[in-house]
């Protein structure tokens, strides 16, 4: 069985070291980086499988080192963050995060969401291992295999999570899903979201793809229902 990698990006050396030796205890290796600088100077020598991402670092604010992941890597990131009240903020603003704890925190959950993420890349891939990876609507390109989203010819960075959402929506285009069905699909089984997650990732994912994201084409609302993914040109 292949090791797990994960980043640990922390600063606080305590919280590091507590981290590092309960991933040890539970079979992961696991790498420290105490600023920003380090994070970014090792994610290009080396590629984890998870990255948690402390939110307040010495020489940037992690959101940073979070965007500046995306640019570059769907690689699974948890954000920590002592600051509760700025969780929304996290989630909601499109920085690429697929998950945030905030401290302090039960290191056994933090385990338990470690391994939903994984379990969810595998089944991911198993579920959809030959069936349709590359999807064309319009001048847009789904690509599945490499976890890219493309916009004529240009590549916008999505997370894991918003990919998955977008991949399921464009796969069974024009089909209505509630919010808990949209949950139970990219989600799965393990999840600790609500369904204003599916809001918040709608309205992510609008940004990025929608040439007038308040007035969607594609990513289209259907009041009372759920969402679904709208091919207006190609009905
Ligand atoms: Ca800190």
């Amino acid at each position: 069985m292949k090791n797990i990698k994960v980043l640990i990006i922390e600063d606080e050396n305590d919280i590091a070291n507590i981290i590092k030796d309960y991933l040890s205890v539970n079979q992961f290796e696991s790498h420290i980086v105490r600023t920003g600088h380090e994070a970014i100077h090792y994610l290009q020598e080396s590629i984890p499988d998870f990255i948690i991402l402390d939110l307040s670092l010495p020489d940037c604010d992690g959101i940073e080192i979070c965007r500046k992941i995306r640019e570059n890597s769907n690689v699974a990131i948890l954000i920590l963050s002592a600051r509760g009240s700025e969780t929304d903020k996290v989630l909601g603003l499109g920085f690429g995060a697929d998950d945030y704890m905030t401290k302090p925190f039960s290191l056994s959950e933090l385990v338990a969401r470690i391994n939903a993420h994984l379990r969810k890349q595998d089944r991911w891939l198993q579920h959809n291992s030959g069936q349709v990876d590359i999807i064309h609507i319009d001048n847009m390109e789904i690509n599945k295999q490499e976890y890219a989203f493309l916009r004529d010819n240009k590549a916008i960075p999505l997370s894991a999570k918003e990919f998955e959402l977008l991949f399921f929506l464009a796969k069974n285009r024009n089909q209505v899903f509630s919010k808990s069905q949209l949950l139970d699909a990219v989600w799965g089984y393990d999840t600790y979201g609500d369904e204003n997650t599916i809001t918040v990732y709608i309205r992510r994912l609008r940004e990025k793809m929608e040439v007038n994201p308040s007035s969607p084409v594609y990513l289209q609302t259907v009041w009372g229902v759920g969402y679904k993914f709208s091919t207006p040109n190609h009905s």
